[in-house]
């Protein structure tokens, strides 16, 4: 038992101006999660690691106005649907709006915290 339990965020890699996603994939059935499962929800088959690409579309936005774990507000969040399969909570660069469902988003990296970032592209 560990005193620290596995830091549950998305891991997002970023380097020489490239981004991607760490996680996994059936092999079976193409189902993809952001976790270190090693069996598929859906059909109980052997999932491997996979590396998703940052480019997604927005599928919920939000403004949070109240501080949580030292992350000061206001935080521009949401949740993105990435292209190949994984849905994940980013928070957004720009300007303090919602950002609106169905937009086009492309991870960029974390923010100091260690959490996903993400940027409305279109
Ligand atoms: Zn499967």
């Amino acid at each position: 038992m560990t005193d620290h339990p596995a830091d549950p965020r998305p891991r997002v890699t970023a380097s020489n101006h490239s981004v991607a996603i760490a996680g996994t994939r059936c092999g079976s059935c193409g189902y993809c999660c952001l976790d270190d499962s090693v069996l598929c929800m859906a059909c109980g088959s052997t999932l491997s690691p996979a590396c998703f690409s940052p480019e997604g579309t927005i599928w919920a936005g939000t403004v949070q106005r109240i501080e949580v774990n030292g992350r000061i507000p206001p935080m521009i969040l949401a949740y993105i649907d990435l292209d190949e399969g994984p849905r994940l909570l980013a928070h957004v660069t720009g300007k303090v709006t919602a950002p609106q469902v169905g937009a086009r988003a492309r991870l960029v990296g974390t923010t100091k915290e260690g959490d996903p970032l993400a940027e409305v592209i279109c």
